[in-house]
């Protein structure tokens, strides 16, 4: 039953991270890299010579650039399954064997290879976009850039929150829920 709970792991502003199993978390406190600031009651960690008290929510105690972070992550397989293994520009499902990966800004223009210039393309709307943006193509994606953002850690942090109340609070699931109603809006406008 442990094994199957997480613990959310906080930056030292309180924004959202990632999630890790409550081993790491406890190591993480122990080195001083991370504090407890939720503890998930009546969780109890075992060693030959400690007992521990599972924390629900752990904070760095030092901040570190998720940008920075976000861009080491940018395996295909998360970028496919961000965006639902459908094409942002024509909607189209696919495998992992007949989607790519485009370049929203080109890398021909100095486009970055990160989650949020990346997004899954067929073989078709590729070619066809080809060194252009968007706008120049006349294609405009399905997506919004905070979905791009947001939405490798989004999803898992969202079905964990289901289960773990105290976590809402950390999450923002709301407001982010609204940011994306006025992305939209001011997208449509
Ligand atoms: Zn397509």
């Amino acid at each position: 039953m442990l094994s199957s709970r997480k613990v959310l792991l906080l930056n030292a502003t309180y924004e959202p991270l990632s999630l890790v199993t409550p081993p790491k978390a406890v190591t993480l406190i122990w080195r001083r890299v991370a504090e407890s600031i939720e503890i998930d009651p009546g969780q109890i960690l075992r060693s030959p010579r400690y007992v521990f008290e599972v924390p629900s929510v752990i904070r760095l105690t030092q901040y570190i650039d998720v940008r920075a972070r976000q861009n080491r992550v940018t395996n295909r397989h998360r970028i496919l399954a961000r965006d639902h293994y459908r094409c942002q520009y024509c909607g189209r499902r696919g495998s992992a064997f007949d989607l790519t990966l485009d370049h929203i800004m080109p890398k021909s223009r100095g486009g970055r290879t990160v989650a949020e210039n990346l997004v899954t393309s067929c073989r078709e709307c590729n070619n066809r976009k080809s060194d252009r943006t968007p706008d120049e193509a006349r294609m405009p994606l399905l997506t919004n850039p905070s979905a791009l953002y947001y939405g490798l850690e989004r999803g898992e942090f969202r079905r964990a929150a289901e289960t773990r109340p105290e976590w809402r609070k950390y999450l923002f699931l709301e407001d982010w829920e609204e940011q994306q109603a006025r992305d939209l809006q001011s997208n449509a406008g």
